[in-house]
C-alpha cells in the first residue's frame, strides 16, 4: 500500500493515477469523498455545522472505477458527479464539511476497506498518517502555493484575476486543512517529502514510480505482488 498525501493542486491525484496505470496497481482518490459529501450537503442546503445532518451523506457517496480500476470518480444522487465536485462551489466550501470529526470517522472504515486488498495507491491528506499508518510507503508531494495555482490556472486556462482567485482559494484551504484538530494535513514522520517545483509532471511521476519500487524491494524482498498486484480493471461500477 502506498499513500500519497500533500496540500491542494500539489499532483497527488494525477500523479498516483499515472503511477498505479504503470505499476498495476489500483488508485484511489479520497478527496473525492469528501468533495461529494460537500456538493450533496450543498445542494440540499445542508450546513456543514449541521453535523446529525451531515453524516449521513456519506453513505450517499460512492466511488467509481476508470477503464484501469482506479477510484477516481465519484457517484452521488444516483449518478456520475465527477465533474460538478470540482467546481469552485464545492472547492470554497469543501475544508468546513471535512473538518467535521464525525464525518471523518464515517469515511475512515470506508477508506480503509478500499484498501484493504492491498496494491494501492492512496492519495489524500491523512493517508499516511490517519488511514494507513502501516502503509509500505508515504509519500508526501509538496510545491508552493504559486506554484500548485499557477497549475491549476493553467489546467482551468484561467485568466489573471482568476488565477488570483484560486492562489487566494488554495492559500485559504491549505490554512484550514493544516490547522483543523482532526487530521490535520502533514507529512507522516516516515514520509518520503518530494518537493515539485521546477520539476515536470513526467519527472515527478518517475521519482514516485523509483520509489515504489524501492519500497516494493524493501517489503517483498524483491516480489512486488506482497505490496503491488494486478488492477482489479473493473469500470464503471461502485467501490
Ligand atoms: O484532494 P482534494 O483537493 O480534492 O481534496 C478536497 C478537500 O477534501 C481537501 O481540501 C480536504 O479538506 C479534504 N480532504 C481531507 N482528507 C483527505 C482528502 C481530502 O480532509 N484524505
Amino acid at each position: 500500500m502506498v499513500a500519497i498525501d500533500g496540500p491542494s493542486s500539489s499532483g497527488k491525484s494525477t500523479v498516483g493515477a499515472e503511477a498505479a496505470r504503470r505499476l498495476h496497481y489500483r488508485f484511489c482518490d479520497t478527496g473525492l469523498l469528501y468533495r461529494a459529501v460537500t456538493w450533496l450537503a450543498l445542494e440540499r442546503g445542508v450546513a456543514a455545522t449541521d453535523t446529525q445532518a451531515v453524516v449521513p451523506l456519506a453513505a450517499e457517496v460512492h466511488l467509481l472505477a476508470d477503464a484501469q480500476g482506479r477510484l477516481r470518480r465519484v457517484e452521488a444522487d444516483g449518478r456520475d458527479v465527477t465533474t460538478e465536485v470540482c467546481g469552485a462551489p464545492v472547492d470554497r466550501s469543501v475544508s468546513a464539511y471535512s473538518m467535521v470529526p464525525e464525518l471523518r470517522a464515517a469515511l475512515v472504515a470506508r477508506q480503509r476497506d478500499i484498501a484493504a486488498a492491498g496494491g494501492i495507491i492512496m492519495a489524500g491528506r491523512d493517508i499516511g498518517t490517519v488511514i494507513l499508518p502501516d502503509a509500505d510507503l508515504k509519500i508526501f508531494l509538496d510545491a508552493s502555493a504559486e506554484e500548485r495555482a499557477r497549475r491549476r490556472a493553467a489546467e482551468r486556462g484561467a485568466a489573471a484575476p482568476e488565477a488570483e482567485r484560486i492562489l487566494d482559494e488554495l492559500r485559504r484551504r491549505d490554512a484550514i486543512d493544516s490547522s483543523r484538530e482532526i487530521a490535520p494535513l502533514r507529512a507522516a514522520q516516515d514520509a518520503m517529502i518530494l518537493k515539485t517545483d521546477g520539476r515536470t509532471f513526467g519527472q515527478t511521476v518517475t521519482a514516485v514510480l523509483r520509489a515504489i519500487r524501492k519500497a516494493e524491494k524493501r517489503v517483498a524482498g524483491g516480489v512486488r505482488p506482497s505490496v503491488g498486484g494486478k488492477a482489479a480493471g473493473r469500470t464503471g461500477r461502485p467501490e
